[in-house]
């Protein structure tokens, strides 16, 4: 399979070279250049296979020209290595939870299975993977990618400016995960690691790479957990909707994906909070980035949303078709607040800001159709990851996870650094 450019269709690569890179020359994003749409008989006897059934299903259909039916089932069984239980809400209303991995938000599916991958692709030399987060995401790429052979992580992080739960869970693992504290702020930290990627005498000794969001190897793999929700689904003659709650819109393109491979989704809810340039498009506005404002919600807090041109893409460029399937809509703090008290009370279940800003994007749309869906909405973290926010809301305390409380037990190894490019690239470099 190759792999092409949203900003030029006939700029194609590999599969290595798409992992590898990341991020296309001309800055576009790496789209498989066949969508393969899977069997009826597949989608006949979904319910009757595990969640790693599945995922080798469709993870062979994406790329089985590429890698050996073995790697294919290491990839899944890594990636794949925790459930993701679909939970019945209301009636006709089911929470996804994609938050049982090691890091308790959906973004470790991505990392784990980008981190098996990478190990698969590189040369004897190892990698070297560099990202500057804000906090979570550095927990994901982290916890995937410890102990993984060939593959060195530097995280770079502004000191003093990440939670504490997030720096123990960056900072505590050691082995092939390295961490620094930068004396500066997040753009201090994205800038040394975007010198380093520039730096023509550094790429030459060193295998040099990213695992943001963007990359396919992040991206296509959270198409598996919208296959094994449907098929856990109570059999109704309805139609589905899932609801996304987005800020990079990875996980929204993950589930069109599987909608494109012929799982039968009639519909997608975009829901943000105020940062809502998506929404706005497809309300009828134009596509345009904004910074972003914070919210509590805040890893949906993106203003330039990095894979908008991937949504375009699986629609063939294609805007109106987009703005049919896709619908969009936006929540303040306080409707969110408002939505986390009240199925709280009425349901007993507990939401995280961001599956709440779902949940209501969901709700409105069922209102206009009465018993015509089933609807899902997507729980991408678990609540005590925003704990802070969560019993203030709700007015009484959490019981956090024994995996968020082991994190706070760990020893912190750093090394510490002035926001200084040549001493990045010394240490780099020994
Ligand atoms: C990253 C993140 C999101 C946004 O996901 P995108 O794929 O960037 O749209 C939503 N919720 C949580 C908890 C996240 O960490």
């Amino acid at each position: 399979m190759k792999y092409y450019s949203t900003n030029n269709p006939n700029h194609k690569v590999d599969l290595k070279e798409a992992v590898i890179k990341g991020l296309a020359p001309d800055q576009g994003l790496y789209m498989p250049e066949k969508i393969p749409v899977l069997a009826e008989e597949f989608y006949a006897t979904l319910h009757t296979l595990t969640f790693k059934e599945i995922g080798y299903k469709v993870i062979g259909a994406l790329f089985s020209e590429d890698l050996s039916d073995e790697q294919i089932k290491t990839l899944v069984d890594h990636t794949l290595d925790f459930d993701a239980p679909l939970v019945a809400v209301e009636k006709d209303v089911f929470a996804l939870e994609l938050f049982h991995g090691p890091t308790l938000a959906f973004k470790d599916f991505g990392a784990r299975f980008c981190s098996k991958l990478m190990s698969m692709l590189q040369d004897k030399h190892g990698i070297k993977v560099l990202v500057a987060t804000s906090g979570d995401t550095g927990s994901a790429v982290a916890n995937g990618f410890l102990d993984v052979e060939g593959v060195e992580v530097v995280i770079l992080y502004p000191s003093g400016k990440v939670s504490e739960l997030q720096e123990k869970q960056f900072t505590t693992l050691g082995k092939n995960i390295k961490a620094i504290e930068i004396n500066g702020v997040f753009d201090d930290c994205q800038k040394l690691v975007k010198e380093a990627f520039l730096d023509p005498e550094l790429n030459s000794k060193l295998l040099l790479t990213s695992a943001n969001s963007i990359n396919i190897a992040r991206w296509i793999p959270q198409c598996l957990y919208y296959f094994y929700a449907y098929s856990r689904l109570p059999k109704e003659n309805k139609k589905l909707v899932f609801s996304v709650p987005s800020g990079n819109f990875g996980n929204l393109a993950a589930g069109i994906l599987a909608e494109r491979m012929g799982l039968p989704i009639d519909m997608f809810i975009a829901a943000t909070n105020v940062n809502k340039v998506v929404p706005d498009f497809l309300n009828g506005s134009a596509f345009l980035p904004k910074p972003s404002k914070q919210t509590i919600s805040n890893s949906m807090d993106v203003g330039n949303p990095s894979n908008f041109f991937r949504l375009l893409a699986l629609f063939g460029g294609d805007e109106d078709k987009l703005k049919e399937k896709v619908k969009g809509c936006y929540y303040s703090d306080e409707s969110t607040k408002e939505a986390m008290v009240e199925v709280k009370q009425e349901t007993g279940y507990t939401m995280d800001p961001h599956g709440a800003v779902a949940y209501l994007g969901l709700k409105a749309f069922m209102k206009e159709y009465p018993s015509a869906y089933q609807g899902i909405f997507l729980e991408t973290a678990h609540p005590g990851k925003f704990r802070n926010t969560v019993e203030e809301a709700l007015g009484e305390k959490l019981i956090l996870p024994e995996r968020l409380a082991a994190f706070m037990q760990g020893e912190k190894q750093v090394d510490t650094m002035e926001n200084d490019y040549l001493q990045f690239r010394e240490y780099l470099l020994k």
